[in-house]
């Protein structure tokens, strides 16, 4: 068959896949505990969920404005100024099918062929496929020392002419840390010094734990919206537990949002208007799902930590946000995908390897979950790889006996 050498280039997404690995186990009866998730288990609010009904009651679904309706818009604005401390107007905003996508027209907006994004490692998984769709070449960049904070000296070092982008995630998806003020202060000054674009990737912002407080990049600029090298990404996904809906949004200057509507409404037009109107619920409605999500996030990650320290030669940065975190397991494997493919064959625990992640030797595991679903996928990824453990384990009623370590 012919394929396109895009479409070649491009590699199925890890973490999808693993979603319908587990399903098919899950479906044969297996024992599956996911580890791999991306979404939280929260139902979506209910002022989204009556916004959303309202439309359909009317029997009136129709296309929407390629850039988004009014009324998201408005909520967008409102939620800028009080997060971000910044008025923008409406032509400073899109709403799209996702943050993924408004990254993705925002990407297509401002690369030529073999323009250079350069972005941290670890790195969101779709970040460098994302990159290649959009004509470009990605560039991770990954810290000297070995931690999961890449010095701006890093990522100066990587920089070239044909650098277009830096794009930073922070709290981070998969290693959960933050970057500091310090560090975002200096990305953004590196951006304004070499006229490149900051696409801030803000997905998790709200999601953070021990009193800490999202970092906003508009500080750290003298620059208005509309001369600022900033592209900020929200979405309602992970902080409205609304990852079905599929909305995101773009804040950036007016000529590069024209842009990017112009790709969009070539390529999908204006997001679905029941999606629209339920984030316009969520945006507008009580905002208290948050806070009971971001404190469920905060206690399992907590148990997830502990449990996890207790294994021995695994290595563990605590996670300061989203519902991810990324120990260290190369004592045990070197090998992320043999890893992560030993655990889901033995034990049953679904994990995604850091090789997808731009990191070897580390798994990411998600505390999107359950208590009891953490407690049990640590201690049986415990068991398969601790020799000091009993030598048998019981997933329900079947008796599995360690005959490996
Ligand atoms: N950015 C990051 C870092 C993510 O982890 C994700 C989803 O996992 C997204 C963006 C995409 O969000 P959405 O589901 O709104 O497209």
């Amino acid at each position: 068959m012919s394929i396109s050498q895009l479409a070649r280039s491009i590699s199925e997404s890890p973490t999808l896949k693993l979603n319908e690995t587990a399903a098919l186990l899950r479906d044969k009866g297996e024992p599956v505990i996911h580890l791999g998730g991306g979404e939280p288990k929260s139902k979506t609010p209910i002022d989204a969920i009556i916004s959303c009904s309202s439309l359909l009651n009317t029997g009136e679904v129709k296309y929407t404005p390629a850039d988004g309706i009014p009324a998201l818009k408005k909520a967008v604005i409102h939620y800028t100024e009080e997060h971000y401390d910044k008025r923008v107007a409406p032509e400073n905003v899109i709403v799209s099918s996702g943050a993924k996508q408004a990254i993705m027209v925002a990407l297509y907006a401002i690369l030529d062929p073999k323009d250079e994004v350069v972005f941290p490692a670890p790195y969101w998984v779709s970040y460098p496929e994302m990159v290649k769709l959009a004509g470009g070449v990605p560039v991770p960049v990954c810290a000297r020392d070995g931690t999961f904070f890449p010095s701006i000296g890093d990522i100066t070092e990587v920089l070239s002419p044909y650098t277009k982008a830096i794009i930073l995630n922070s709290p981070n998806n998969p290693s959960g840390v933050m970057y500091s003020k310090e560090f975002i202060a200096e990305v953004v000054a590196l951006c304004e010094s070499r006229n490149i674009y900051l696409i801030m990737d803000d997905t998790y912002n709200r999601l953070i734990f021990d009193g800490r407080t999202p970092v906003n990049c508009y500080a750290f600029t003298e620059k208005d919206v509309e001369t600022s090298k900033l592209i900020v990404i929200n979405c309602v996904s992970k902080m409205y537990a609304m990852t079905g809906f599929r909305i995101g949004w773009a804040i950036a200057p007016r000529e590069l949002i024209r842009a990017m509507t112009n790709i969009q409404s070539q390529q999908t037009s204006g997001p679905a208007a029941p999606s629209q109107w339920a984030a316009v619920g969520a945006l507008n409605g009580v905002q208290a799902s948050i806070e009971a999500l971001r404190l469920t996030l905060q206690n399992n990650r907590n148990v997830m930590v502990e449990r996890l320290s207790a294994i021995d030669g695994v290595s563990i940065v605590k996670p300061d946000g989203t519902f991810y975190c990324f120990p260290d397991f190369s004592a045990y494997e070197k090998n992320s995908q043999k890893l992560s493919q030993f655990l889901l064959e033995k034990v049953r625990v679904v994990t995604v390897p850091g090789k997808e992640f731009g990191m070897e030797g580390h798994l990411r595991l998600s505390f999107c979950g359950t208590i009891k679903e953490i407690r049990e996928g640590i201690e049986r990824i415990q068991w398969a790889l601790d020799s000091n453990s009993a030598n048998e384990l019981y997933l329900g009623n079947r008796k599995l006996v360690r005959d490996w370590v």
